[in-house]
């Protein structure tokens, strides 16, 4: 995308990057299911589901991919980990058992280039995955 209106701050950016899909939802310009809201976190559910639980958590701040989150040096990742818990827990998988998945970069499958975390949960997962 087009970092050109983007302000960096550290590895992240303080607003929202141009033509960033994830940052449109998280900025609540393009509408989107979400299930929990923290000061720093929004999850919401994958429109693609790929299993009975299928929610994606993000920061609001722009980070490419979980590399750079975890550079961000700032507690940021430690918030949103919690807020997948707090998601497993909303939607009944804490028990069944859940998986937490960041694809990173295009040879993992990586289509959204702001970091998320894949929740997914509600059916017996295998493994390894595809
Ligand atoms: P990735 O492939 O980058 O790991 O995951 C991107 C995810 O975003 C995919 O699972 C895809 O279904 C989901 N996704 C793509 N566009 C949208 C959208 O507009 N809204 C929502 N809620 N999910 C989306």
């Amino acid at each position: 995308g087009d970092l050109s209106t983007a302000s960096p701050i550290g590895n992240g950016y303080a607003f929202a990057v141009t033509d960033c899909l994830f940052c449109k939802i998280a900025a609540k310009e393009i509408p989107a299911e979400i299930v929990l809201e923290t000061g720093r976190a929004l999850a919401f559910r994958d429109i693609n589901p790929q299993a009975p639980t299928h929610v994606l958590v993000v920061p609001k701040v722009h980070y490419e991919n979980a590399a750079a989150l975890a550079a961000a040096d700032d507690g940021l990742a430690d918030d949103l980990l919690s807020a997948c818990h707090i998601v497993a827990v909303q939607e009944g998988v804490s028990e069944s058992g859940y998986r937490v998945v960041f694809n990173t970069g295009t040879g993992a499958g990586q289509t959204v280039f702001h970091v998320h975390a894949h929740v997914l949960g509600g059916r017996s997962l295998q493994w390894p995955p595809g």
